[in-house]
């Protein structure tokens, strides 16, 4: 069996609990997502890498209920996904936090909701030409104590 794939170096530390990989400028503690190069805010080059905490609240989503142009991709015929900012602290850091776009695995309006606490999640994306799963990261919405 093969192994699953990131679909991009350096997104999510993989495959040993995954979390997302993002960038914190030493100048102004802005923290990036994707790890930038240089600094977005005060464009200062000494970034660091900084894991992200692997939960955290929902600041917006909307649900995609329509095929994206190209390059989207997808194995099998388009499903509606929901898309979100979810805001995540970096982890053992000093409360710094970033909003991240994500997929989430939820395209159910009625499940989703803005303030709601989301959990990082590994999801399978597509097999790449050699037929390997190649993995994306996601957010899911952390069970209430009701469910
Ligand atoms: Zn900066």
């Amino acid at each position: 069996m093969t192994a699953a794939v990131p679909v991009a170096e350096g997104l999510f530390t993989w495959p040993d609990h995954p979390r997302l990989v993002g960038s914190s400028c030493a100048a102004c503690a802005t923290t990036t997502f994707p790890a930038q190069q240089s600094c977005p805010r005060c464009t200062g080059t000494d970034l660091r890498p900084v894991l992200l905490a692997t939960t955290g609240r929902l600041w917006t989503w909307t649900v995609q209920a329509f095929e994206p142009k190209p390059p989207y991709a997808a194995d099998g015929p388009f499903r509606p996904y929901g898309v979100g900012y979810v805001e995540l602290a970096v982890e053992d850091g000093d409360g710094t936090a970033v909003l991240v776009e994500s997929r989430l695995t939820e395209a159910d309006p009625l499940r989703l909701e803005i303030g709601a606490e989301m959990e990082l999640a590994i999801v399978p994306f597509r097999r790449d030409a050699h037929g390997t799963q190649v993995v994306t990261f996601a957010f899911r919405p952390v069970p209430g104590p009701a469910e």
